[in-house]
């Protein structure tokens, strides 16, 4: 059965019984159906142009996690299944609240929450600031909490996520689960491996991207073009 086509949440039902997971060569297919995914093959060549990403940054790889766990319910909805899974198989006591950053890791914790039978602790993104959603009920010291994230590149905005929970929560002695999870961990790989504030990150994939200065970029000096691959689909992402 494709993973694509379920148009009946009975379909749903069946397949998070019959444990269905996904790999990372089933994620890799799906992401590059939807036109989310796009890594560079080969050393650099003038055939081949190379991403320039929002930053202005250039890179051999783009990934938007994010559209796919907004976007797409049923995707999200069985790699929710595969994190909380993992969750409960080592956490020691009962957890809490699940948490992720604003705009993009919302919906997946919320998954993830319901999962577990936890409450969905809500951040807002303003400015590029998290902030606590303060219409709800705050933490009391003893509850121990979560975060879940789509996608990881550094730790920072996952440490801006954990900074919000602890500034609206100020009678909360913080205590966070030391393992954030995460969809796709795509550190760089001339880097050393995440850590979020002494919680490890973990992750259902891991993908090597590699992103450059424009005037020290590999890709440019091998006579590749940098383009912006949601204004060239046709070139990134050829059927989609
Ligand atoms: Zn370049």
């Amino acid at each position: 059965m494709s993973i694509l086509c379920i148009k009946d949440p009975a379909d749903l039902d069946r397949l998070l019984l019959e444990d269905t997971k996904i790999g990372q060569p089933e994620f890799e297919h799906i992401m590059r159906l939807l036109g989310l995914m796009w890594l560079y093959e080969g050393s650099p060549s003038p055939s081949r142009p190379h991403a320039l990403l929002v930053s202005g940054k250039h890179s051999n790889g783009y990934l938007d996690v994010g559209s796919l766990v907004k976007e797409h319910e049923m995707v999200r909805w069985i790699l929710a299944k595969s994190i909380s899974d993992e969750i409960r198989r080592v956490m020691m006591a009962p957890v809490a609240g699940v948490f992720g950053a604003d705009t993009s890791s919302t919906a997946l914790a919320g998954d993830v929450a319901q999962m577990l039978g936890a409450r969905h602790l809500v951040l807002r993104k303003e400015g590029d600031q998290q902030i606590w959603v303060p219409d709800q009920e705050n933490l009391v010291t003893g509850q121990r909490v979560v975060q879940v994230e789509e996608l990881m590149t550094t730790a920072s905005s996952a440490e801006k996520a954990v900074n919000a929970i602890v500034a609206g929560n100020p009678g909360w002695d913080p205590s966070f689960f030391p393992i954030v999870w995460t969809i796709v961990d795509r550190h760089d790989p001339r880097e050393p491996e995440l850590w979020a504030q002494g919680r490890k990150v973990y992750s259902l994939f891991r993908y090597e991207i590699s992103n450059f200065e424009p005037d020290d970029c590999p890709y440019c000096a091998g006579g590749s073009e940098a383009l912006k691959p949601k204004e060239n689909r046709e070139i990134f992402f050829p059927g989609c």
